[in-house]
């Protein structure tokens, strides 16, 4: 129904990417231009192209995407040191791509964002 975009293309494999972890709801790869030493971007395999398309039929996939990140940030050792989740909308916080995704970050002191 929505517009497929290179993530599409990820999570059936047809593209190279870094997946850590993927089952039937969700897709986790590394960035491939890292903005900390772990950066790793969670979506949903289904597309969503933005939060503002999010629907009540979506809560299990997005409620997952916590789920992974939590295992995740244990397998990256990051879970005590810390991270940052971050979901970008839009123009106003440069979302490039159009398939809704969770930016995780980590491994460095990512300093203050909201104060
Ligand atoms: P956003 O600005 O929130 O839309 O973030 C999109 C992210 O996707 C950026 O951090 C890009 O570096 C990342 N990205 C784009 N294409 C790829 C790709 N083929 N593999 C991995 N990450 C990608």
């Amino acid at each position: 129904m929505y517009q497929e975009t290179i993530f599409s293309k990820i999570i059936r494999r047809e593209i190279p990417a870094d997946i850590v972890y993927q089952d039937d709801l969700v897709t986790a790869f590394r960035d491939i231009s890292p903005q900390a030493p772990i950066h790793i971007l969670i979506i949903p395999n289904k597309i969503i192209p933005t939060v503002n398309h999010v629907t009540a039929e979506d809560e299990q996939a997005l409620g997952h995407l916590f789920v992974v990140a939590a295992k995740i940030v244990q397998q990256e050792g990051i879970d005590e040191s810390g991270y940052r989740l971050i979901m970008n909308c839009n123009k106003d916080a440069g979302q490039e791509v159009f398939h809704l995704h969770m930016h995780l970050l980590g491994g460095k002191n990512l300093g203050k964002l909201i104060s």
